[in-house]
């Protein structure tokens, strides 16, 4: 039995136990190899020294293309309000009804061991163990994204990620992206605001950012998209804040939520839905299938439905928060995927990746398994330890009576889902209202303005000409004073055109605090 010593911070165990091989042999002692005579060589029939040293050869899983570095905890999720008339999901079916959990935040771009206040979105997942199946959200920090086609999301990752030649992360290369890529600009907004580098997990909000249908058993539907609201308040650090945190503790944000739930400070967040019909999606001003766009809350208010609180930390990180496999495919009655195509995307990737790290029996890691599951025609595999079924088919035998439970899909709404379609234009002027719109919010609140146009500036000044000029422009069509202003500070930081014309001995990247901290972006 392990147990957490508060006074000391430390785990405390009960019991003695006996220390053996991986088949359970018991050893005098580990840390001394069998050899012949005192100097060696070593003997192949030391199983303890062969087995130690090949599981630590094999200790490392491929880490997550993105969201690699991250922290999560277990919890519960409340619902606070009633919300009978949009779906039967078991989870939100009647107030004061209580289900588990477990949430992970992450950064995006960097590897597992970067710091967690780097400039960069923040992933925001949490699993629901619900009656009937595990309900997964796998939300961002911010309400939109970088793209609304899926094929570009690799790319555009590979312009976060190292420069394929240097190895470095790569100021020119990202903004080359951005900058011919200009249905980015909302989340450009989003991420060089302060919410850019969150002051730690507890204090970001989390958006579904993807249009969801709320289903019910008759097959009508509503579209929604879920915020959570933290309730210890939004809270963001500056940029020169970030960079210090990285350079002091790398691991903040991991060590905060770990100690804040260790000392019974239990962070929570309120749940709100906005709702549409297909009517008023049909009548909207903006495609609600698009990842850039948001629903701006004047049009669609907030609905509260329910609050999750994390209030336990696992025992084991590996075991539970680095092998916790989300998806936005793992669903439950209830809900149903909009047309949103990124998101059709994600269904297939997320459990395509746990496939990759984990191995086809994902599912049966304890982290991971449904409250209930059986599903006997998935057989074999890698890793199937939870006893494979047992003696039942393999297949819908006439020897064995499964129950099919009837779940009628959602009304299709095929026409709308044509339009939307038809929809996904090439960058237009309506690209850059919602930027603006941000740009106004920011200048509602003291200094944030002026941190933003900082942030953009001691980052966009790593790289090259051309590609600036052409990101000016870029800002220039959110609002004419905002371009000219991070035209101006950019151009004051960026390296004078001769140096780099010579090749001078100038580091081509300004280790600043914009960019010293590995910067994601
Ligand atoms: P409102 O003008 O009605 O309200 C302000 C919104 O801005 C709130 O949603 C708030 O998000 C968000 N916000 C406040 N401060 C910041 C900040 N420093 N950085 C980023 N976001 C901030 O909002 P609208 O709905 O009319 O949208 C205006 C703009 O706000 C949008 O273009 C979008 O960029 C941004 N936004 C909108 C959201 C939405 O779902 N409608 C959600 C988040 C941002 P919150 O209350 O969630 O903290």
């Amino acid at each position: 039995m392990v147990a957490y010593d508060q006074s000391t911070g430390t785990l405390r165990y009960s019991e003695k136990p006996i220390y053996t091989t991986s088949n359970g042999c018991p050893i005098n002692d580990p840390e001394s190899s069998q050899r012949v005579g005192q100097n060696g060589p070593l003997l192949l029939q030391d199983f303890h020294l062969i087995d130690l040293l090949a599981h630590f050869d094999r200790e490392r899983i491929p880490e997550r293309v993105v969201h690699a570095k991250g922290a999560g905890a277990y919890g519960e999720f409340e619902v606070l309000d009633d919300v009978s008339d949009l779906t039967s999901c078991d989870m939100l079916n009647g107030v004061g009804k209580k289900t588990k959990c477990v949430a992970r935040f992450s950064t995006v771009g960097g590897e597992k061991g970067s710091p967690d206040s780097a400039r960069d979105p923040r992933g925001f997942s949490l699993k629901f163990y619900t009656e009937e199946g595990n309900w997964d959200w796998v939300f961002n920090n911010t309400p939109i994204f970088f793209l609304r086609d899926p094929s570009k999301f690799p790319i555009f990752i590979h312009t976060q990620k190292r420069n394929p030649q240097t190895n470095l992360k790569d100021a020119t290369m990202f903004w080359d992206y951005l900058s011919t890529h200009q249905e980015s600009a909302h989340q450009v907004m989003q991420l060089f605001s302060d919410r850019g580098t969150p002051y730690s997990y507890r204090h970001m909000n989390g958006y579904s950012g993807h249009t969801y249908k709320l289903t019910k058993p008759d097959g009508t539907f509503h579209y929604i998209q879920i915020h959570c609201k933290t309730d210890q308040g939004s809270k963001t650090f500056t940029n020169a804040e970030a960079a210090n945190m990285a350079a002091e503790n790398p691991d903040w944000h991991t060590q905060d939520l770990f100690d804040s739930i260790q000392n019974g400070d239990f962070p929570s967040w309120t749940c709100y839905l906005q709702v549409l019909s297909p009517e008023q999606a049909e009548q909207f001003r903006w495609n609600i299938f698009d990842l850039t766009k948001v629903w701006p809350q004047k049009d669609v208010p907030l609905r509260r439905f329910g609050k999750f609180t994390l209030n336990r930390n696992c025992e084991n990180y590996f075991a539970e928060i680095e092998q916790v496999a989300f998806s936005p495919s793992h669903m439950v009655p209830g809900v149903e995927p909009s047309a949103d195509p990124v998101l059709q995307s994600r269904l297939f990737s997320y459990p395509d990746t746990h496939r990759h790290r984990l191995g086809v029996n994902y599912q049966q890691i304890p982290v991971n398994q449904p409250l209930r599951a059986f599903n006997p025609y998935q057989r074999d595999g890698i890793m199937a330890v939870n006893g494979n079924y047992g003696a039942n088919p393999n297949y819908p035998s006439t020897y064995r009576n499964m129950t099919y439970k009837p779940v009628k899909p959602s009304q299709e709404h095929e026409r709308w889902a044509g339009a939307a379609v038809a929809q996904q234009l090439p960058v237009s002027e309506e690209d850059f209202v919602q930027p603006g719109m941000l740009w106004e919010v920011l200048g509602r609140q003291a200094g944030q303005q002026d941190n933003f146009v900082g942030n953009v500036a001691g980052h966009l000044s790593g790289a090259k000409d051309g590609v600036r000029r052409r990101t000016y422009d870029m800002f220039r069509k959110i609002d004419g004073e905002l371009g000219r202003r991070i035209e101006v500070e950019t151009e004051k930081l960026a390296p004078h055109p001769q140096s780099q014309a010579k090749g001078s001995a100038e580091p081509r990247f300004k280790v600043e605090a914009s960019q010293g901290m590995g910067i994601q972006v």
